[in-house]
């Protein structure tokens, strides 16, 4: 452990304060929901994370999800290391950048064609602006709870009433710049229904999140998905799937995979992806049919443009990784450890009473403080809130780092082991035990 005084966690919390708004570059690592001092982290490897004073901890964030085969695994880091070396970004095309785009199409029957971009955020942004562009609509719908990163017309929450278009959720988001995005309640068809009766002829696309990971693990319901494609095929609406979270860490073709398993012949119109395919490095993408994609700058009129789209070294990164996932059994294996340690969550909870419930899909899972999973945003918010924080702190104080936020999910990568498991529910039922005391 280190024993330099200047390096702890709080002391650099303090200072970053100074110097960065809330300490943080991103909302949710500053702790707000659960209390407490973030840990800055000085390094990781495999399934671990060190902090500042040399604590180590067993990450279940894995960045919020990209590092799904752990930290600097060997194959990722030889093959950024050595495309490093040849060079850092050149804006000209590579073709390191060709072999991730056929990667990405070979896994992911949907996609003819994509294009990479460097965020989440952005590939939300750019698939909305296509949906728009190719049908010559303006009205967009999405569903309250989901996020699709930072983009104007996405901050947004639902009006107050049925089929109304909803109000800024952010400062700096003018009404006029999201008077065309309704927000719906995730798994309820009938509000989907009427919308489309209201304003079918004017919706460019429907966004979701298969998997809500934005609302800790909420699955949108078969008949709720199979229900939106209709609706979207009768009134020429896009449907797009935000796979940026579950896009192959839920399975290796992703979730719509899954949804393709329960309704034949299902396929989303425009797919969003990021975290995974970039392997921890800034890098995610977009993509559908080569008709659509054609829409696109520099063939068609939709533009969309990026210095370090496609960086050479983000890329090297995504595809080492994407070979890795692609071995036979990769997602089986994960899915067994997942199951465990969510099996081992509500073990320690039955144990002692608590009101508990989980779900998983490969290395994606969720936990509530309910007796029932959630279906929408306001049942997870119902969820018991201070359990979830004490739980949280309770696991951190013994080693192990889950999202600190009830409304996010967790990852388990392949470098977590058995043993790492094992330490992790006994860790919980301790937590537990505490809490039913
Ligand atoms: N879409 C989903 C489903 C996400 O979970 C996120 C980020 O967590 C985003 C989009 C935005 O991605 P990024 O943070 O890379 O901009």
């Amino acid at each position: 452990m280190s024993t330099d005084s200047r390096t702890t966690n709080a002391q650099l919390f303090e200072r970053a304060q100074r110097s960065i708004p809330g300490g943080v570059n991103s909302p949710v690592r500053a702790f707000r929901a659960v209390g407490g001092t973030p840990r800055f982290i000085a390094r990781a490897e495999g399934a671990y994370m060190w902090d500042a004073e040399g604590t180590r901890y067993i990450d279940y964030i894995g960045s919020w999800g990209p590092m799904i085969l752990g930290h600097g695994h060997p194959a990722v880091l030889d093959a950024v290391l050595s495309a490093a070396r040849e060079g850092f970004s050149f804006g000209a095309p590579t073709e390191r950048e060709v072999e991730l785009a056929e990667a990405i199409i070979a896994l992911v029957p949907s996609i003819e064609q994509v294009r990479l971009v460097s965020s989440g955020t952005e590939a939300g942004m750019s698939a909305i602006r296509l949906a728009r562009g190719a049908t010559g609509r303006s009205k967009i719908i999405k569903f309250e709870g989901c996020y699709h990163g930072h983009a104007d017309a996405l901050l947004v929450k639902a009006g107050s009433g049925l089929a109304t278009f909803g109000h800024p959720t952010s400062a700096g988001v003018p009404p006029e710049v999201v008077q065309h995005t309704l927000v719906l309640e995730y798994n309820n068809i009938a509000q989907i229904e009427a919308a489309f009766a209201a304003h079918g002829a004017e919706i460019a696309c429907v966004m979701i999140e298969p998997i809500a990971g934005n609302m800790n693990f909420v699955r949108a319901a078969v008949p709720f998905v199979k229900r939106i494609r209709e609706l979207c095929d009768q009134h020429g609406a896009l449907f797009i799937f935000d796979e940026v979270m579950t896009g192959f860490r839920v399975a290796l073709g992703s979730a719509q995979s899954l949804y393709a398993q329960a309704i034949p012949g299902f396929t989303p119109d425009i797919s969003v992806f990021g975290k995974v395919i970039g392997g921890g490095m800034p890098l995610a993408a977009f993509g559908t049919t080569r008709r659509i994609m054609e829409k696109l700058a520099p063939l068609g009129p939709v533009y969309q443009a990026g210095t370090l789209s496609g960086n050479p070294v983000a890329t090297a990164c995504g595809l080492a990784t994407l070979k890795e996932i692609a071995k036979p059994g990769f997602y089986e294996a994960l899915a067994v450890k997942t199951k465990a340690l969510v099996a081992g969550f509500q073990a320690a909870a039955d144990a002692n009473g608590i009101p508990f419930c989980t779900d998983s899909q490969g290395g994606m899972f969720g936990f509530f403080f309910a007796s029932e999973l959630p279906q929408n945003y306001p049942q997870v918010m119902a969820s018991h809130q201070q359990r979830f924080n004490r739980f949280f702190h309770g696991l951190l104080d013994r080693g192990v780092y889950l999202a600190p936020a009830l409304y996010e999910a967790g990852f388990v990568s392949a470098a977590h082991t058995e043993a790492d498991i094992a330490a992790t529910v006994s860790a919980a039922h301790e937590v537990m035990a505490a809490e039913a005391a």
